[in-house]
């Protein structure tokens, strides 16, 4: 059995979030590699480490020292070795670093520092070897990872062994460092498990998994105790932060279920993520509800629209030729409607209504802005039928006005685009009907 573990920027920011770190790794055996971020903010106005060193880069470009900067982030480290009572010096690394920042160091580099000292730290704490990123996580010059080599590499490094790896970072087929985007040690994190056939990736963060539902919103929502990828996929797409986009492709692939835990609340279980049949059931009929504000729909109208071929596709022409991407395409029997971000088709608003008028010739061309999307997912709706009639019920009983309705063929999720002023009562709507709590308001 072997566990890979990725310890976000929060538990780590500190020496008291060290030592959760360590009797969490030491709690379980089979948790013999740890991926860890930078340390990250103690305190709410507190800055993270990485912020502290894009700063350093932005004032080495403009030539303004920074000195008080680059102090601040050298004493974290040292008061975490200090608290930690660790037996190591990073003085001359950071020495050597500040003597490369003077005579030029890029971006990239120095940003992944953060992740480096934070391994070599964790690494001596927990009696583990340190494994640079640089020696196996490969990117290919298009700047996308070179998923077999970076396999092949850490296989050769890290099996059977205890390690730990900071995230974040690899290295370029010219030798240079390059990061992911921010929050990429997530990704590191999915790399590293796929590569050692995990049997499970734990992501510690400082919350106890995902919450069925925008907590801004809906104050008492719950904990998802498990989703599959694919439902994270809809409800990540319509909003909900979750994890890096990029981390959860090579562990859904490879079929390695993710359990997102808190380091602060080691013993609740947090969110398990998983490949396709899941053990445990969910308690309720959806899994969770996630939204966007901002979108605008073109209402096309023509007579007899459905008969006409081709009528579809020129309206997407239409979108297409304006550079715009289209969210949904709900139809009716003589309209057809795009869906997509208000914020987009704003500087070409006037255009696409002109080239779909061209190309249509419909009877009538109405946009429809202030409109919020609403995704309520759940895998379990496929098998209960009546979801959808309990969905709208709810929904009128609060007198919201479904503006549209989308319901993919995967069942997965079924889309509601309501008014913006109606867009936080309706989901409070759903989820007071499927999972109840609407006496607790
Ligand atoms: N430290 C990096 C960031 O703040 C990466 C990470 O924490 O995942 O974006």
């Amino acid at each position: 059995m072997l566990k890979v573990l990725k310890f976000g920027g929060s538990s780590l920011a500190d020496a008291r979030q060290f030592a959760k770190v360590k009797s969490i790794v030491e709690a379980d055996p089979a948790r013999r590699v740890v991926i860890v971020s930078a340390p990250g903010k103690r305190f709410s106005g507190d800055h993270k480490i990485t912020d502290l060193l894009y700063l350093c880069a932005a004032h080495i470009k403009y030539g303004v020292s920074c000195e008080d900067i680059f102090a601040m982030i050298r004493d974290r480290y040292n008061e975490i070795i200090a608290e930690c009572g660790l037996h190591i010096s990073l003085d001359k690394e950071f020495d050597a670093l500040w003597d490369k920042m003077k005579n030029g160091i890029s971006q990239d580099e120095l940003a992944s520092r953060g992740e480096y000292f934070s391994a070599r730290l964790m690494a001596e704490y927990l009696g583990y070897e340190f494994v640079d990123a640089a020696r196996w996580i490969k990117f290919k010059f298009d700047g996308t990872v070179d998923q077999d080599a970076s396999y092949a590499a850490l296989r050769s490094l890290a099996e059977d062994r205890k390690v730990v790896i900071p995230g974040f970072y690899g290295v370029m087929p010219d030798g240079h460092i390059r990061t992911f985007s921010r929050g990429g040690s997530d990704v590191s994190g999915a790399i590293v498990a796929r590569a050692a056939y995990a049997d499970l990736y734990e992501n510690w963060t400082d919350v106890s998994g995902f919450l069925m539902a925008d907590p801004h919103v809906v104050p008492e929502a719950r904990t998802i105790r498990s989703i599959t990828y694919r439902e994270l996929r809809e409800l990540s797409y319509m909003g909900a932060t979750v994890l890096h986009e990029d981390s959860v492709f090579p562990v859904h692939r490879a079929g390695i279920p993710t359990n997102i835990r808190n380091t602060n609340a080691p013993s609740e279980r947090g969110t398990m993520i998983t490949h396709g049949s899941v053990e445990e059931k969910n308690p309720y009929v959806i899994t969770g509800i996630a939204g966007k504000l901002g979108f605008s729909v073109i209402s096309v109208e023509k007579a007899m629209m459905n008969s006409e071929h081709g009528f579809g596709r020129r309206v997407l022409q239409a979108v297409e030729e304006n550079g715009l991407s289209f969210e949904h395409l709900p139809t009716g029997i003589d309209t057809l409607c795009v869906v997509l971000s208000t914020a987009e088709l704003a500087p070409v608003r006037e255009r696409v209504v002109k080239r779909i008028m061209e190309l249509t010739e419909p009877d009538s061309v109405t946009i429809h802005d202030n409109m919020g999307i609403i995704a309520t997912v759940g895998r379990g709706m496929i098998h209960n039928p009546g979801t959808a009639a309990r969905l709208f019920t709810a929904l009128s009983r609060e007198h919201v006005n479904v503006r549209m309705i989308d319901q993919g063929s995967s069942e997965l999720s079924i889309l509601v685009g309501v008014d913006s002023i109606d867009f936080q009562p309706a989901i409070r709507a759903i989820y007071h009907e499927f999972v109840g709590g609407a006496e607790q308001r």
